[in-house]
């Protein structure tokens, strides 16, 4: 397994008790494999997406990012562990403004000492991939919302994470497009032998995914 989460525990402090927000959490996900975790709001899709990234630290509980245990990892060696083994998608694009399409990639690469003739082959792949080769000069108020999106996920693939973790990416978009993204993670996740987490509300998403999980009140539970 790609990524293994076992028995996690999360609590954030409430007035003088505490909130539950992961309650004995266990989520395997293979490579190639498309996982979809649906729920209703504050049932703690997110709180599971942010512990997978390693940017959150449970209570109890362990993490494991292509067979490495985070578990009790210093902060060091998680942002390590992010830049080189997860591929992060959240629902607002957070391009940067003054950016071209293909900084956007280039930066990441920039980040992990990549060399910088190599990234822009690999750029320019992915943003072919995404289909938005002829946007490469585009600064991101000059695209639409969905090829923001699109832009977002081809820099979250930039350093080939083995593990893509991706929040409500359809929820600012209009059904076709939205439809167009998660069949667009589908094809990438098998193609790049992902092992992909995406959290949704988008119920028709579910057609091209492999696995459903729903969570309630903290608790995952796989479907049928
Ligand atoms: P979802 O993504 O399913 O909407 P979240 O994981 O964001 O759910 O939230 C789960 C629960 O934890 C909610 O009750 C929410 O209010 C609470 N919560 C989320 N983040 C924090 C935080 N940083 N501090 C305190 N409570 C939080
Ligand atoms: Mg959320």
């Amino acid at each position: 397994m790609t990524l293994k989460i076992t028995d996690i525990v999360l609590t954030y402090p409430d007035g003088d008790r505490a909130l539950t927000a992961l309650d004995h959490v266990e989520l395997a996900v293979a490579p190639g494999e498309f996982a979809a975790v649906v729920g209703p709001s504050g049932s703690g899709k997110s709180s599971l997406l942010a512990v997978a990234a390693t940017l959150v630290t449970p209570d109890s509980g362990t993490v494991t990012v292509a067979g490495q245990d985070v578990t009790g990892a210093s902060q060091a060696t998680k942002t390590r562990i992010r830049r080189d083994h997860i591929g992060i998608v959240f629902q607002q694009a957070n391009l940067l403004a003054s950016l071209t399409t293909l900084d956007q990639l280039l930066v990441m690469a920039h980040l992990s000492g990549g060399r910088p003739g190599k990234a822009e082959g690999r750029a320019r792949e992915l943003l072919a991939a995404v289909d938005l080769l002829g946007k490469e000069h585009k600064r991101p108020h000059q695209l639409s919302g969905g090829e923001r999106q699109r832009v977002n996920i081809a820099r979250a693939l930039m350093n080939r994470p083995e593990v893509l973790l991706v929040d409500e990416p359809t929820s600012a978009l209009d059904h076709r497009r939205g439809e167009q993204i998660v069949t667009l993670l589908a094809d990438l996740t098998r193609e790049h032998g992902l092992a992909t987490v995406m959290v949704t509300h988008d119920l028709s998403a579910l057609t091209s995914v492999d696995t459903t999980f729903t969570m309630a009140d903290g608790r995952l539970s796989q479907q049928e």
